[in-house]
């Protein structure tokens, strides 16, 4: 009998697997079905020894120093800051939208102050912001807004932005001086040795056991166990009884190339041309030395796993009907971006599911009294392999 089944190896079901066996002591199965830990955040070395992300660029950054601490019991970090270019009538452009972004795309040579000026007779008024489009047409005006966010935002959701909510393109900020980082956050690191390492330290416990390729459908009534944490999509676990909840999905291709460099950052932007969104080039990120270059290719899509939560009015609301299910069903922990239905970050996972923890350890006794085991040095990893489970 196991006291916690979770479901789900990504970082919501690895945290509280880690939570739950060392600050409680109890007895922890970790399934997913896929072949691998980590969830959309595995990274894998490919056949010429690259390492690359298998499902798109994963960058850690966060505000949480508590966050950023946890993390940091099970890896090291490399300083990285991340920078995107995005390809606008023929040049390569900083993205956010900064000075140089509109000094470049104008043959301009405006100073800060000016720019705030320019932004200002362009900025369309708009007096609730509710939408994608007005947040960016109210800061920099139409024209910007077509060249930069219209198409991506279209390609990537397959909504036009007027019909999203305004949180989606509000995650991009726009400047008026020169930083050109992608991300304001306190804390920006990769994983030393990678996600997928530190996930497996994460879950380097005895009391911790792992199935992978297990469907939680398949083996649920097979696996005795006191409490659930699921960290699935919410509409699956309930059989999709009020209907489905919209999740947009990716295809990705994975290119290896026979030269050391393709591009002068790690990620290049497509909003205006091309099927994909974006491009990135994983040594930028790895700071991995190699003559050849690993790169993956996005293409949205309506079919495939569900990678992000549609963040639209009628989609709440459908969610906050199985969230109101999800409240009444006792012994069972909704956490993570599939079963919250929230466009979150990996830190904000990575919070969601400490604040969930200490919910958890607040509320239930522990389970039995058993004598703490030792944990293991990290080293000791690779001769408990990853139990396969039925396929
Ligand atoms: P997941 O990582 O999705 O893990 C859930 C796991 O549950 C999956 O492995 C799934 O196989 C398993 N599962 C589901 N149902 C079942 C079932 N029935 N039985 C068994 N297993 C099941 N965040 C950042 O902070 N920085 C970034 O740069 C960044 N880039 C991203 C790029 C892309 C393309 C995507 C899609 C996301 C990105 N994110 C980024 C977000 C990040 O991936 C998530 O915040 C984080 O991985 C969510 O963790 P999770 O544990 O909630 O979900
Ligand atoms: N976006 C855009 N153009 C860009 C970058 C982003 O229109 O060059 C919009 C798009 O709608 C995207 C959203 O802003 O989905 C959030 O971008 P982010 O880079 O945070 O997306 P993620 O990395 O989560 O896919």
């Amino acid at each position: 009998m196991y006291d916690w089944l979770i479901v789900g190896a990504g970082f919501a079901g690895s945290v509280l697997a880690e939570r739950l066996a060392s600050q409680r002591n109890e007895r922890v199965l970790v399934i997913d079905r896929r072949a691998h830990i980590g969830g959309n955040a595995y990274d894998r070395h490919n056949d010429c020894g690259l390492l690359i992300h298998q499902y798109g660029p994963h960058i850690f950054h966060t505000n949480s120093k508590q966050v950023f601490d946890y993390l940091s019991q099970f890896t090291d970090w490399r300083s990285y800051e991340h920078r995107v270019l995005a390809e606008v009538d023929g040049q390569l452009l900083p993205i956010p939208i900064n000075l140089d972004t509109v000094n470049k795309l104008y043959a301009l040579d405006l100073t800060s102050e000016e720019l705030e000026d320019w932004f200002a007779v362009r900025a369309e008024k708009v007096d609730d912001i509710r939408t994608s489009e007005d947040v960016v047409v109210s800061k920099v005006g139409r024209e910007l807004y077509e060249k930069f966010f219209r198409g991506y935002t279209r390609k990537q959701w397959g909504l036009d932005p007027s019909e999203l909510d305004k949180s989606v393109t509000a995650r991009v900020p726009t400047r008026t001086n020169r930083d050109d980082r992608y991300f304001g956050d306190e804390y920006q690191f990769m994983p030393k040795c990678g996600y997928t390492r530190m996930f497996e330290r994460m879950l380097d416990h005895p009391n911790i056991n792992i199935m992978v390729q297990t469907d939680y459908r398949r083996v649920k009534d097979a696996i005795p166990h006191r409490r659930l944490v699921y960290t699935g999509p919410i509409d699956e676990f309930f059989d999709y009884r009020f209907g489905k909840l919209p999740y947009r999905s990716l295809h990705f291709r994975h290119v290896t190339l026979d030269q050391e460099w393709h591009q002068p950052v790690a990620v290049v932007n497509y909003p205006l041309t091309h099927d994909y969104t974006r491009v990135t080039e994983y040594k930028h990120l790895t700071g991995q030395p190699h003559p050849r270059t690993a790169l993956t290719y996005e293409f949205p899509s309506s079919t495939g796993d569900p990678y992000y939560p549609v963040p639209k009015a009628e989609n709440q609301e459908l969610f906050k009907k199985y969230e109101r299910l999800a409240l009444a069903t006792p012994n069972v922990w909704f956490v993570g971006r599939l079963a919250t239905y929230r466009y979150y970050n990996m830190d904000q996972i990575v919070g969601q599911a400490l604040a969930t923890f200490r919910r958890i350890n607040g509320a239930l006794p522990v389970e039995g009294k058993r004598k703490a085991p030792s944990r293991p040095s990290w080293g000791d990893r690779e001769d408990r392999a990853l139990i396969p489970g039925p396929v």
